[in-house]
């Protein structure tokens, strides 16, 4: 879903009041933890009514399903804020792609050390 990609090369440490995620150089798997971003989660109470009216005459019931959209889009945005800063802090290598801290990257060949020594 985000514009921006880091490949495979993070995980998602976010829980239900938190985003943050962490960034692995592909080599040495040196990590960095994205700043966490708090997630104020709509009151509950809330949308469940909203989504219970709305549902009335329908039939359907979409509880709970207005709030995890929220959760989502908030998660997407937050995500793409990590990645943005986390690429100033790792390197792509042109050749392939995955993405290295300076040490092990060689920045006059825009390459890994892997790719330019192969
Ligand atoms: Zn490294
Ligand atoms: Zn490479």
């Amino acid at each position: 879903m985000s514009r921006l990609t880091f490949g495979d090369n993070f995980k998602d440490l976010s829980t239900d009041h938190t985003f943050q995620f962490e960034f692995t150089c592909d080599r040495c798997h040196k990590a960095w933890q994205s700043p966490p971003v708090p997630y104020d989660a709509k009151p509950t109470t809330r949308s469940v009514s909203n989504a219970a009216e709305s549902a009335v005459g329908t039939g359907a019931v979409i509880e709970g399903k207005v709030g995890d959209a929220a959760y989502e889009t908030a998660r997407a945005y937050a995500l793409d804020a990590a990645v943005e800063e986390a690429m100033w802090r790792f390197n792509q290598c042109r050749l392939c792609g995955n993405w290295f801290c300076e040490k092990c990257f060689d920045r006059n060949y825009v390459m890994c050390v892997h790719c330019r020594l192969a």
